[in-house]
């Protein structure tokens, strides 16, 4: 049995977050179960293993197996974990509905792509009750509920309802966007009372502080209004996420990693490699990346032939319409750009689209001489600081985004806006040519600041707020 965490108010930490660190996967004819790939997983399945968390999340078909596997066999994952089952017609409208085709593209400020259905909130509700439910039934008064990110957010209001005296965090992952762009969702005063009954909400950066407090003050008047119970304040804090530097750039130097970076390196002939990597998502900016490439091929003929994009893909959110048609965009531009410069002996874009296990996500971080992590709106991007940490400190280039949440951490980027193609392009170009002694010293400091601000300090941060 896991050892139980003990807060500092004596009793235990229930994470609850809608995707559990584990998974079900087929495997030579039977049902293994894996560790989930993400960036909550990879910030908190540290965390939950070494204190032994509880675990609150959905099953997704995981949690008839877990029953019926041998606790000797859950011992694999020494934390608690709590799959909720969620009824089948839930999930289609909850998940690729509400959460990802209204809430994902209003927050990020997409407010094109944001899709508002009034049987997806419906669904939303449900399922956020269904996680109420477990919480209640697991919490006791001393505990510490953290709840995780977009797809709960009504969660703490529903648990202050039932009568949970529990402290109550929430971390929103995603960014808040403006006011005045939050003031479109019809449901923005439900989401707004569900934040406000946590005692405190971490977010990303001053600016999601800013706006979330303005959106509070806005639509959610203190006092009884509309329907909904009078609302309290939770205390709004930034408090950034991080990445296991120490940990990472350990592997990052471990034998297998190193074999696997060379033959990277030796695949691409002494090219220079520009590394991109992330969920295939049009946050993330993939489809402007595509255009700068082009244009820079197109006007920098010396390049050609010297450089390789390597772009890596993780298949994200399949079957959401918007996702699938993302991806033939993707597909066709990487085939455009393939067909019109490549050689016998050189394609421009090599592209893989599935997601790596870490030794191997590692290796490519080691074999990239530059890595252009360019999203048009991202709540923090943790593979820009992995990159780092992955290089330890001493060679490689960033060009990054200024529309990333890391980009307020790491100064020694190049940033660049991903709307402008010619921005994009000139940065790579830069990024190719710096001089070895500035890339180091950009490196350095970058990696330093890194080794002062882990995932770690931001646990204890939120946990202490
Ligand atoms: N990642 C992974 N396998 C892959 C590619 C990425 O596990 O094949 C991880 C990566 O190491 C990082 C996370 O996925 O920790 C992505 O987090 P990020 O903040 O960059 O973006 P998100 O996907 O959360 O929007």
């Amino acid at each position: 049995m896991a050892r139980e965490c003990r807060t500092r108010r004596g009793g235990r930490l229930l994470i609850v977050a809608n995707r559990l660190p584990v998974r079900p996967v087929p495997e030579a004819g039977r049902i293994a179960i894996q560790r989930s790939v993400g960036g909550l997983v990879s910030a908190l399945g540290p965390l939950a293993e070494r204190i032994g968390a509880s675990w609150i999340g959905w099953d997704e078909g995981l949690g008839d197996l877990w029953r019926r596997l041998a606790p000797s066999r859950r011992g694999v994952f020494p934390f608690l974990v709590s799959p909720v089952r969620l009824a089948a017609p839930l999930r289609e409208p909850y998940y690729n509905g509400f959460c990802n085709a209204t809430l994902w593209p209003l927050l990020h400020s997409f407010l094109g792509r944001t899709e508002f259905n009034g049987d997806w909130f419906a669904a939303y509700a449900s399922a956020n009750r269904a996680f109420a439910a477990r919480v209640r039934a697991t919490a006791r008064p001393r505990d510490t509920i953290w709840i995780h990110d977009y797809h709960l957010m009504l969660v703490p209001r529903m648990l202050r309802e039932a009568g949970v005296r529990s402290r109550i965090l929430f971390f929103l992952h995603i960014p808040f966007p403006s006011a005045d762009l939050f003031q479109h969702l019809p449901w923005r005063t439900e989401i707004l009372a569900g934040l406000a009954s946590a005692d405190a909400v971490g977010v990303q950066g001053p600016e999601h502080v800013r706006h979330l407090r303005e959106a509070l003050d806005r639509f959610l008047p203190r006092g009884p209004a509309a329907g909904v119970a009078s609302a309290s304040r939770p205390a709004v804090r930034a408090v950034p996420i991080s990445i296991d530097t120490v940990r990472l750039s350990r592997l990052a130097r471990s034998p297998d990693v190193l074999r696997r970076a060379q033959s990277v390196r030796d695949s691409f002939h002494g090219r220079h490699v520009v590394l991109s990597v992330e969920r295939l998502d049009y946050s993330k900016g993939i489809a402007e990346r595509l255009r700068a490439i082009d244009l820079l091929l197109e006007t920098r003929r010396d390049l050609r032939g010297r450089v390789s994009f390597l772009q890596l893909s993780v298949p994200s959110r399949e079957g959401v319409r918007s996702y699938d048609r993302y991806r033939r965009e993707i597909d066709e531009m990487v085939g455009r750009i393939n067909g019109r410069f490549s050689r016998p002996e050189w394609v421009p874009i090599r592209y893989l689209f599935r997601s790596l296990p870490e030794a191997e996500l590692l290796a490519y971080y080691r074999a990239a001489d530059v890595a252009l992590v360019t999203p048009l709106k991202d709540g923090m991007n943790l593979v820009a600081k992995e990159y780092i940490a992955a290089r330890g400190g001493k060679d490689g280039a960033l060009v990054l985004s200024e529309f990333a949440g890391s980009a307020r951490e790491l100064r020694g980027a190049l940033l660049v806006n991903p709307h402008s193609a010619h921005h994009v392009a000139g940065a790579i170009h830069a990024a190719m040519e710096m001089p070895a002694a500035e890339r180091r010293t950009r490196m350095a400091g970058m990696y330093r600041h890194l080794l002062r601000h882990t995932v770690h300090d931001w646990v204890r941060k939120c946990l202490a707020s």
